[in-house]
């Protein structure tokens, strides 16, 4: 039911610039935690911490396992994985085989045994419950930016992994394209797992999370339900531009 995630006085900086300012948090098991915040207020560098490609100070535990000196495909071995906000996929390989590569490179890794084989029965199946299965065959080119982040979604979900971190899953996509994200995220991508979500769109956040952070220059500036978060007035000047006193 997804992994445990603790994150103690986390400090991130870019020479003068501080990304991450001694950042605390706290995720039990299954928790969908949206991250919101203006551009350049430490959202992605959050995540690349948390995935070991950048090195901060501070502590992360994953299931009460210490892993900020782990290299990252040794954490990734513990079970998390991550999406790019620009969708990253082998360019050379079919959305079939790119599908087979993410299964095969993460979940022989993985300590949980049951999840590991990747049949290419299975891989069809994913692709159909992603709606790609008639893009099986085709390039990661050939595909829409809907269909690109779908293909990462699906390559995220069939790695097994027990902590999700989502970067902008939804980034260049219509309203009606979001939608649809977000219900194959609900039905197929969240459930029994622990997961970070970077997302701008408001109601995107509210449907999805179960808890909502806000950050801002590196620091938490609101933290709880999602409702309550948004009902702050220094949380909607900062993300949606109304001033504090109207
Ligand atoms: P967000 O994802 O919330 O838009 P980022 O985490 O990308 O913000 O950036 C936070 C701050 O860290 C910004 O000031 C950004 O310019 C800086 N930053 C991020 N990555 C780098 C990097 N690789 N080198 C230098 N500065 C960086
Ligand atoms: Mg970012």
């Amino acid at each position: 039911m997804g992994a445990t995630l603790e994150i103690r006085d986390l400090t991130l900086r870019f020479g003068g610039v501080t990304a991450l300012d001694r950042l605390r948090l706290s995720l039990a098991p299954g928790t969908v935690l949206g991250l919101a915040g203006p551009n350049g207020s430490g959202k992605s560098s959050l995540i690349n911490v948390l995935t070991g490609h950048y090195r901060g100070e501070g502590s992360i535990l994953l299931d009460s396992e210490q892993i900020d000196h782990l290299a990252a495909p040794e954490r990734v071995r513990l079970g998390m994985t991550r999406t790019f906000q620009a969708p990253r996929t082998y360019r050379r390989m079919s959305v079939l085989e790119n599908l087979d590569a993410a299964c095969h490179a993460f979940r022989p890794l993985l300590r949980n045994r049951s999840v590991r084989r990747c049949e290419t029965k299975e891989m069809h199946a994913q692709l159909e419950r992603f709606g790609l299965g008639h893009l099986a065959h085709a390039l990661p080119d050939q595909l829409t930016p809907v269909e690109q982040r779908l293909l990462e979604l699906a390559r995220a979900h069939v790695t097994g992994a027990r902590l999700l971190l989502l970067d902008e899953p939804a980034a260049g996509t219509t309203e009606a394209e979001a939608h649809h994200l977000r219900q194959v995220m609900a039905e197929h991508v969240l459930p029994g797992r622990t997961a970070i979500l970077i997302e701008h769109r408001l109601d995107f956040l509210r449907a999805l999370c179960s808890e909502l952070v806000v950050l801002q220059a590196g620091r938490m500036l609101a933290q709880g339900a999602p409702d309550d978060v948004f009902a702050k007035a220094e949380v909607r000047e900062t993300l949606m531009g109304e001033p504090v006193h109207a």
